[in-house]
C-alpha cells in the first residue's frame, strides 16, 4: 500500500489511519517461506508540531522447523514500530529516519524490511530444545538414545604413540 503523506506534511490537522492485510508469501527466512497466512498491518501517521511519526503494529503468523530438532513450529507474534518520517535528511547521519522524497510511503516495503530485521536469526522450539542424536538421528526431546558421544581419549593427545 502507498501512503500519500503530503497533506500530512503540510498540516496536522488529518492524521492518517490504515489497516490492511500484506501478503508475504514470497518473503524467504530461514531458508523457506515461512508466512503461509498474510500479515495484519494497522498503524497511524501524525503530524505534531511539524513532526511526522508513523507507528505501527504488525500481527503475523510464521511457521517454520526448529533450528536443533526439526520439529515443526507455528508461531503468532505482534511486533510494534515507530518511525519518524521526513521529505529530506538534515544531517546525513541520520539513517533512522524514514525519508519519503515524492510524499508518499511505501508502506510494503518499509513493514518488509522492518518484519524482517525484527525475526529471529533461528527459531528454536523451547530455549532448552536437546536437538538431535548427532549419530543416529533420533530426537532428543522425545527419547534417548545409547549412542556415546566421541571422546578423547589420552592416547589421541601424544600423536606418536602409535609410532614408538
Ligand atoms: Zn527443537
Ligand atoms: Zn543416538
Amino acid at each position: 500500500m502507498q501512503l500519500d503523506l503530503k497533506k500530512l506534511f503540510e498540516s496536522g490537522d488529518h492524521p492518517l489511519d490504515f489497516q490492511y492485510e500484506l501478503d508475504l508469501s514470497d518473503l524467504e527466512q530461514w531458508g523457506e517461506k515461512p508466512f503461509r497466512t498474510p500479515v495484519a498491518l494497522c498503524g497511524q501517521v501524525v503530524n505534531r508540531a511539524g513532526i511526522v511519526m508513523l507507528t505501527y503494529t504488525a500481527a503475523l503468523t510464521y511457521s517454520t522447523k526448529c533450528a536443533r530438532c526439526l520439529e515443526p513450529i507455528r508461531e503468532s507474534v505482534q511486533m510494534k514500530f515507530t518511525h519518524t518520517v521526513v521529505q529530506q535528511l538534515n544531517q546525513e547521519s541520520d539513517d533512522d529516519y524514514i525519508v519519503v522524497e515524492n510524499g508518499v510511503l511505501d508502506m510494503d516495503e518499509l513493514a518488509t524490511d522492518d518484519i524482517s530485521l525484527e525475526l529471529p536469526i533461528r527459531v528454536l522450539c523451547s530455549e532448552d530444545c536437546k536437538g538431535l542424536c548427532p549419530i543416529c538421528g533420533v530426537n532428543l526431546n522425545k527419547t534417548t538414545c545409547d549412542c556415546e558421544e566421541p571422546e578423547w581419549t589420552p592416547s589421541h593427545r601424544n600423536p606418536f604413540k602409535d609410532l614408538l
